[in-house]
């Protein structure tokens, strides 16, 4: 198995901030991306950065190295997937919000995708203790559906994770704290390991 860790946007990526400035999406993403791949890896898993520069790669250059890595001899194969990482906003990062809460997201229908939504949920809920897991349950699991880029055109399983709100001080003072970055960090490499586990 390889896994795929994206990390949203870029250095150059305009808003994708809090209303004061003090925190930056593309960086925070990055923080977290790193620390989930180093641990993977230390656990003798396959996972490496599908973004390791800081510039916003676009959306139709990532879903290429992803597809490159997930096609041999021209077929897609199901022994990679991708889980990107990002934070939430309620608004345009104006003003703040009392927004608070993590989910995932996949792309519309019923696939190997939602496996892997399901497990970072279960993972989510240990290790988020206290805290609000946003689900959609109207098709019958808990992640959300969407049909973003990146979920839309990779061939592989492929889940977006958001995780709490750049634009709410209550949900930015646990983003930012070592315990906030630990326990998401660690529902990530969980919740990972046991989709893969199966
Ligand atoms: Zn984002």
């Amino acid at each position: 198995m390889k896994i795929l860790i994206d990390n949203g946007h870029g250095i150059e990526t305009p808003g994708k901030r809090s209303p004061d400035g003090r925190f930056r999406e593309y960086k925070y993403n990055r923080e977290i991306a790193s620390a989930i791949v180093q641990h993977l890896c230390l656990r003798g898993y396959d996972a490496e950065l599908l973004v390791p520069e800081e510039q916003d790669i676009s959306l139709k250059e990532r879903v290429r190295r992803a597809n490159q890595k997930t096609c041999r001899f021209g077929h897609p194969v199901t022994d990679t997937f991708l889980v990107s990482i990002h934070v939430n906003a309620a608004g345009k990062g104006d003003r703040w919000y009392n927004a608070t809460g993590w989910c995932a997201y996949t792309y519309y229908g019923h696939s190997e995708s939602d496996r892997l939504a399901s497990s970072l949920y279960n993972a989510a809920e240990k290790h988020l203790p206290g805290h609000r897991l946003r689900t959609d349950f109207s098709d019958g699991d808990p992640d959300y559906e969407a049909p973003f880029y990146l979920l839309k055109h990779t061939y592989c399983a492929a889940v977006l994770t958001e995780n709490g709100f750049m634009d709410s001080e209550v949900s930015l003072s646990f983003l930012e704290s070592d315990e906030g970055k630990k326990a998401i960090v660690a529902l990530h490499v969980e919740g990972i390991i046991d989709y893969i586990k199966g």
